[in-house]
């Protein structure tokens, strides 16, 4: 990672389809096969430096630093979990914009979660994003340099990575950027990854979800339900909940059928008092069963000031176990790095100090249930 400044005008390498690299490296009168060292430089060493691009001839490393960048980030922060070593990167793009990236290190596998936009259009009521202000689209190269700074900041750790969508950001409002960083990620000359090595988490968006599945990339889809029934989906997620839950549950089949046949994540974030009752359990069972789908409960990780407890160990037992008799694989995600503001939005927020108002806990509290 680097924090040197460039004027805009510089070509940022890694917006570039690796067919467009070839181009971009052959009008310059190189031969062909100068465009695959670079994209080994790029993707696969991870450097971003052309003056540590050995093979270059020297010539020609100075002709791309004249004209073009690598990466287009900055780091602005780092935050490290002291429990278990998660990794939260603040970092600012060229325009001053700032995103979040988390590292996150398990048993076996090293999983990158990143963004698709500055902030996030949607106002889903648990989510920090939502309380500051939406931006913009990030390009495909600010998507896929923050794949490749996590993935060199985790040295030995980053041969094999895990990227899921599932930092600040709608993917799929941000579909055209998505499918060329997805693109470049799928490409044995790119960053070689395959299907379930790449999760597209979404919370809406039916038509998206087909069109993402059609498209000429492989990846894995979750679709973010958190709510067992439409009028409590839009309660919570207001924005997203144009589209019924059985107009997008039609989309995740198609993804299935369309797709590599995957099964799609149903994400539900457990929110005490809003969606963790018996009756919502049953209701969410019910969808999922006999369901091409895998159910993955997050346990709501609040922010500061945050309307919302945290689901106690209790609560989510007593859940899961009204849930496994009749719904499809059920896992429960581990909160990572919650000793460093690791839910998505909270570094940012943080960094941006300008919240949205908190909303009221009267609003939202189901009463009686
Ligand atoms: N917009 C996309 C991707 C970003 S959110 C989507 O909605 O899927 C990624 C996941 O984090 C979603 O499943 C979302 O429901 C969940 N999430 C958001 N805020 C959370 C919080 N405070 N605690 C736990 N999960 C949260």
């Amino acid at each position: 990672m680097h924090t040197t400044t460039g004027p805009m005008s510089m070509t940022h390498l890694r917006n570039l389809s690796l067919d467009e690299l070839r181009d971009f490296v052959r009008a310059h009168g190189e031969p062909e096969f100068r465009y695959r060292q670079l994209a080994t430089w790029m993707y696969a060493r991870l450097e971003h430096r052309f003056a540590e691009m050995s093979d270059l001839p020297i010539s020609y490393r100075e002709q791309l630093a004249g004209c073009a960048e690598v990466s287009s980030l900055a780091v602005a922060s780092e935050q490290r979990s002291a429990v278990d070593g998660t990794r939260k990167f603040l970092f600012e793009l060229r325009d001053g914009a700032r995103v979040e990236s988390v590292l996150m290190r398990y048993d076996r596998r090293t999983t990158v979660c990143v963004s698709s936009q500055v902030g996030c259009p949607l106002d889903c009521v648990f989510c920090e994003t939502a309380k500051g202000t939406f931006r913009r689209n990030l390009s495909a190269g600010e998507i896929l340099d923050q794949i490749c700074a996590l993935k060199a900041e985790a040295g030995e750790h980053g041969q094999k990575i895990n990227v899921v969508f599932m930092g600040m950001g709608e993917p799929l409002l941000n579909l055209e950027s998505l499918i060329a960083a997805i693109r470049v990620m799928n490409d044995p000359l790119g960053l070689n990854l395959g299907d379930r090595r790449i999760t597209v988490s979404t919370a809406s968006f039916p038509e998206r979800i087909r069109e993402l599945a059609d498209a000429d990339v492989a990846c894995s889809l979750a679709l973010s339900l958190n709510a067992p029934n439409d009028a409590r989906r839009r309660e919570l997620m207001p924005k997203a909940s144009r589209f019924s839950i059985a107009e997008l549950l039609d989309a995740a089949r198609y993804f299935v059928r369309h797709g590599r046949n995957r099964r799609v994540t149903l994400e539900y974030v457990l929110i005490p008092e809003m969606n963790m009752s018996d009756a919502d359990a049953d209701e969410l069972g019910a969808l999922s069963h006999r369901q091409p789908f895998k159910l993955n409960l997050i346990p709501y990780n609040p922010g500061r000031k945050d309307p919302f407890a945290r689901p106690t160990e209790a609560q989510i037992d007593r859940f899961v176990s009204r849930l496994l008799p009749v719904a499809p694989a059920v896992t429960v995600r581990r909160s990572r790095g919650v000793d460093i503001d690791a839910a998505c939005g909270q570094l940012w927020n943080l960094s941006l100090g300008e919240k949205k108002p908190v909303k009221g806990v009267a609003r939202f509290n189901r009463g009686g249930e």
